[in-house]
């Protein structure tokens, strides 16, 4: 039998692939992981974690406004934004330490240097030679996606990456794009004084999100001031005087419009391409790695998870499947696949929104006999007395099978509520087992429960 240097080798140290290599670790296998930047992947250093920290602070900005209601001056006007970046880039440091010493702990080797597959069983890093495993797993993650005539230059038109180095914010500012980081940017950009334009090509902002949640999301970044152009589409831009003026196409025609800086965030490209996936016969499918049970390849011993294959492009989607991966590979008993219902998403902004599971819209297309519950958030005493009364717990349960379908919340600590649905669901509990369920009082959790009542027919606080 050969003799490798490991039994598995990572290529990527994101949140899919560090992961999967101390999961491997846990159950017996000796693993190294290669990467070329620094530990933690897009997550940790140009993603969630530094967004996370700029939200964080925005929040902070937001306080000023609700101190002011209790009579409070406050006099924002010290704003150094140059402090702000650097807290985040504090966050993302720290955290990237964190995963290298975990990875110490662990035993794990962490291979520095470019990465590129030879064979499956090897891969040759730029400058150090060949390092091989008895299985290989891809998780070489995602990049920014640019459209035809919005090249990035990292002055005028940026990409996510561009906008988290910022130490200075800009005047005014297109965001292209109204998915879940658009959203994030304009949620901070307008916390700290910019004139926030918020574009998207589809009708809705969140496309993916079910509608009467975004509604009260839009509902508040409209009082806020952030302009948004649903159905609209970006076509050009043209320098002018200071800033640029881009052209949009929208329902009601032409019109243009002057900033100083584009935010181009559109989705991410799979990192698919110089990473020696000819050498396995691999062909990417609309340049994601296709995969089967397990997230394994057509080619033996070989994985692939995160965003690199075809499944949401979180952080927390990537880690599972490389938990899965390398629990397969142990032997151990572990889930086929996930299951796309069960996976939840969020959005940090104000209000927070969180979901998982089918969207209202989704659940009539696929002919499903449904109904639906939605609590609003001032029903629960909690977000009266925190003043944040504005939001909406909605469960979509299966009409005959009382199944949940979906959960849709959006409102303060959405973020946080959306797992005890989820367990509920994950756990094939009915709407009567939250209903039942005794929940601390004021809390925002009493939410949760009044949702399941309304479901069940019986909500007492509305
Ligand atoms: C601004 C922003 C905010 C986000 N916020 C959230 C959020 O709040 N929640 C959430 O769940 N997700 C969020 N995401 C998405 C999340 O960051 C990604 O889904 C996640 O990082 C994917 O993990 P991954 O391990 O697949 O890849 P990545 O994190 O992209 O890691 C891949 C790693 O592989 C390395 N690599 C690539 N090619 C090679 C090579 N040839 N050799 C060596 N190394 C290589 C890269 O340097 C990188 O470190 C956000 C993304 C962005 C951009």
């Amino acid at each position: 039998m050969a003799n490798y240097d490991y039994d598995l080798l990572v290529l990527g140290a994101g949140p899919g692939g560090y992961v999967a290599a101390i999961r491997a670790t846990q159950l017996g296998m000796k693993a190294a992981v290669i990467e070329k930047d620094k530990p933690g992947g897009v997550c940790l250093n140009i993603g969630c974690i530094p967004s996370k920290a700029l939200i964080h602070q925005a929040e902070l900005m937001h306080c000023a406004t609700e101190l002011e209601a209790i009579g409070v001056k406050v006099d924002a006007s010290g704003l150094d934004y140059g402090k702000v970046f650097a807290f985040s880039r504090k966050a993302a440091d720290m955290l990237s330490r964190g995963v290298d010493y975990l990875l110490k702990k662990n035993k794990i080797d962490l291979i520095s240097g470019e990465g590129i597959i030879t064979s499956a069983h090897e891969i040759e890093v730029k400058g150090r030679g060949k390092v091989t495993g008895k299985n290989l797993l891809i998780a070489t993650g995602s990049r920014p996606r640019s459209i035809p005539g919005f090249d990035f230059d990292g002055k005028t038109v940026l990409s996510s990456t561009g906008a988290l180095m910022l130490e200075k914010l800009p005047k005014r500012v297109c965001v292209l794009g109204g998915g879940a980081i658009g959203v994030e940017f304009a949620h901070i950009m307008n916390a700290f004084g910019v004139e926030v334009h918020l574009v998207e090509m589809l009708d809705q902002l969140l496309p993916l999100e079910d509608e009467e949640a975004v509604d009260v999301l839009l509902r508040a970044f409209k009082k806020r001031g952030i302009k948004i152009y649903t159905s609209t589409k970006a076509t050009g831009y043209r320098k002018s005087g200071k800033g640029v003026k881009i052209s949009l196409e929208g329902k009601g025609g032409k019109q243009e419009l002057e900033v100083d800086q584009i935010l181009l965030v559109v989705g991410r490209v799979p990192n698919t391409d110089g990473i020696g996936l000819e050498a396995l016969g691999i062909k990417p499918e609309k340049d994601f790695i296709p995969v089967g049970d397990y997230y394994r390849t057509s080619v033996e011993g070989v994985y692939a998870v995160g965003d690199v294959v075809n499944s949401p492009m979180l952080a927390h989607v990537a880690s599972k499947e490389g938990e899965i991966a390398a629990e397969h590979l142990a032997g151990h008993q572990t889930p086929v696949k996930l299951d796309p219902n069960a996976i939840p998403g969020a959005v940090y902004c104000e209000p927070q929104l969180a979901s998982f599971g089918y969207t209202e819209k989704a659940a009539k297309e696929a002919g499903l006999k449904f109904e639906k519950a939605v609590f609003p958030y001032r029903g629960a005493g909690k977000s009266v007395a925190i003043g944040k009364p504005d939001g909406l717990l909605k469960l979509l349960v299966g009409a005959e099978t009382r199944e949940i379908l979906g959960a849709h919340v959006v409102g303060a600590q959405a973020t946080e509520l959306i797992h005890e649905i989820l367990l509920a669901k994950t756990a094939e509990l009915l709407p009567e087992d939250i209903a039942v369920m005794i929940h601390v009082h004021p809390t925002l959790s009493e939410g949760v429960m009044e949702m399941a009542r309304m479901a069940e027919g019986w909500a007492i606080h509305v």
